[in-house]
């Protein structure tokens, strides 16, 4: 009997992993051919970028569900602080609030929160993650109304500077609890977090329905690019089947979301045979 566990329907597609988050890369497939070649082989659902919709976010949203696919997710909001984020915060929160709207408009069960760097004049982390929780609970009831969950995605620590200074799942737990918002919770990524030894026990300290994503790549032995070398599941060392058993134990039962950013590899491939090499590592790696 097959393992169903290890089907494509275990696993939902980020389209990042077709380069579509960045301009000059991928094949430059439309949504609807992405949704199209996901149906096709039994993926679960499809987690979209903001910058692809162009204000077609229902329609996409109707045509992933009508071909029978999940839309499980939507990223990103503009960072809430940082240097790459409005100086002012007032902006942040504007920019998390139409981002959940999309989001609404998508209908995606939950919105991937990448929270930005340390306050660059603070040089404080907790300064920082003190903004992002005020800012996260000021949206979190509109995030409600509109039926959005807000996923907060604590990234691996060389991420720090610019990107987020939530790095730790022990963080994003704590500010999880805090906020104590039922639409507030947390994506666990493995490329962020499969050095954590203290991944079980963190999220054991969560309420169990508070895991609303969980993203899959590979950590490769020699990556060469921080951001743009992510390994396809099988390909690195990162122990993905016991960081999936860690997950799930903790409460998460939804499909696990491929997210592989590879500007040298993956995103020069022919996205059929991506996603044909997806599906052949979940039945073998996953
Ligand atoms: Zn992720």
């Amino acid at each position: 009997m097959q393992n169903l566990s290890c089907a494509p329907s275990a696993v939902a597609i980020n389209t990042a992993t077709l380069g579509h988050i960045l301009d000059g890369h991928g094949a430059g497939w439309s949504p609807e051919q992405v949704i199209d070649a996901c149906a096709a082989r039994g993926f679960a659902g499809i987690a979209f970028w903001t910058r692809e919709l162009n204000g077609r976010a229902v329609e996409i949203g109707e045509r992933t569900r009508s071909a029978g696919l999940r839309v499980t997710g939507l990223c990103r909001p503009p960072y809430l602080v940082g240097p790459n984020a409005p100086a002012d915060q007032a902006e942040s929160l504007k920019g998390l609030l139409e981002t959940i709207d999309v989001a609404a408009e998508l209908k995606a069960e939950s919105l991937t929160v990448v929270v930005g760097g340390v306050i660059p004049e603070s040089r404080s982390i907790v300064g920082s993650l003190n903004a992002v929780a005020d800012i996260v609970a000021r949206a979190a009831d509109h995030a409600a109304s509109g039926n959005v969950r807000l996923a907060l995605e604590p990234l691996h620590p060389v991420y720090a500077g610019d990107r987020s200074c939530l790095v730790t799942v022990r963080d994003a737990v704590d500010m999880c609890n805090r906020i104590g918002h039922s639409h507030v919770g947390l994506a666990v990524d493995v490329y962020h977090v499969w050095w954590d030894l203290t991944l079980a026990e963190q999220l054991q300290r969560l309420p169990s329905d508070k895991i609303f994503g969980f993203h899959i790549c590979d950590w490769l032995a020699e990556t060469r690019d921080i951001l743009l070398d992510r390994g396809m599941m099988g390909d690195g060392i990162a122990d993905i089947r016991g960081l999936r058993k860690i997950v799930e134990n903790a409460g998460y039962s939804g499909p696990s979301e491929v997210e592989v950013f590879s500007a040298g590899n993956w995103w020069l491939r022919d996205p059929d045979e991506v996603l044909d090499t997806i599906v052949e590592r979940v039945r073998t790696v996953f």
